[in-house]
């Protein structure tokens, strides 16, 4: 049950859906189809599931009902062979927002740590990319996300070898544009934008929009910070996304979308769910309603 029902509104926030025992699984980014089915059941009871174009603009959604928006971030293959036939059946719109990288490369350097953690010389080559010490191999996806630096050599990191299908490819994101599947930017390379020197900051904002447009014929209008919080991004990162042209910037702090966000003119709030159990997900819903809980 929801605390309140008065038009209130959310965006929420995935990322792969695969079975616990897929190659690339991981705690940190997958849900399982079924818990995913648990809450796609759940959320139908609770809101209307609405395009995010209608949760970021429409400011006249009849009161009465709650609303949600799904997202899946990082262009993880599985949005298309598992979150696709699930929605479709049940006529649910939703959003990707892609890593160009991902989408050119097949290749994310968070699932390439997670694959080879075990892999010395690779996360010895990361650390390096990323300006961090030795002693940050004990958990180096941690380390870069809190002190890592995003230089030239970033992009220039070591790489695995060839694997199994793990991310969207051009042609699957021209298939989920033509079922009607909104396409946004999660930035090129998934860096943390707030440590990006001005060049690499550059190529994150502008790299995947001009992929995007190229496969779908129009420019994305929504941007999702990559990791989301706010240490990940700053005015200088948002800033350049704005510049060019993206009209909804979508942050992961755990509210609901309050009436001031609605537009586009500040960041939009998401709520990020991986593996949380339906209890786990009202309660991360239902205290945002909480009149003086501010997160
Ligand atoms: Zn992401």
């Amino acid at each position: 049950m929801l605390r309140v029902s008065k038009g209130n509104r959310f965006v929420f926030c995935y990322h792969d859906v695969s079975a616990a025992d897929a190659p690339h699984h991981s705690w940190r980014y997958s849900t399982t189809p079924a818990r995913f089915k648990e809450h796609i059941d759940l959320f139908q009871q609770l809101f209307a599931i609405v395009p995010l174009e209608a949760i970021a603009n429409d400011r006249d959604l009849p009161t009465g009902r709650n609303y949600a928006a799904l997202t899946f971030d990082d262009g993880f293959h599985s949005v298309l062979t598992d979150v696709l036939p699930l929605l479709k059946a049940s006529r649910l719109p939703f959003t990707v927002f892609l890593n160009g990288m991902a989408v050119e490369h097949g290749r994310s350097w968070i699932t390439d740590l997670v694959l080879a953690a075990n892999d010395p010389v690779f996360v010895k080559g990361m650390l390096a990319a990323t300006a961090l010490a030795p002693a940050d191999a004990a958990d180096p996806i941690g380390a870069i996300m809190a002190r890592g630096r995003f230089t030239a050599a970033f992009a220039d990191r070591p790489v695995l070898a060839a694997r199994t299908k793990i991310f969207l490819d051009r042609d699957d994101v021209r298939q989920l544009h033509a079922e009607g599947v909104t396409i946004g930017d999660h930035g090129y390379a998934h860096a943390v934008l707030s440590r990006c020197e001005a060049a690499v900051l550059d190529a994150e904002v502008s790299t995947g929009r001009d992929l995007i447009r190229d496969i779908t014929g129009a420019a994305p209008r929504h941007y999702a910070l990559a990791f989301g919080k706010h240490e990940h991004y700053d005015a200088r990162a948002v800033e350049a996304i704005r510049q060019r042209g993206y009209t909804h910037v979508y942050n992961t702090n755990p509210n609901r979308v309050r009436a001031h966000e609605v537009g586009g003119a500040e960041l939009i709030p998401r709520i990020g769910f991986t593996g949380d159990s339906t209890d786990q997900v009202l309660f991360y819903v239902n205290r945002t309603l909480l009149r003086k809980y501010a997160l």
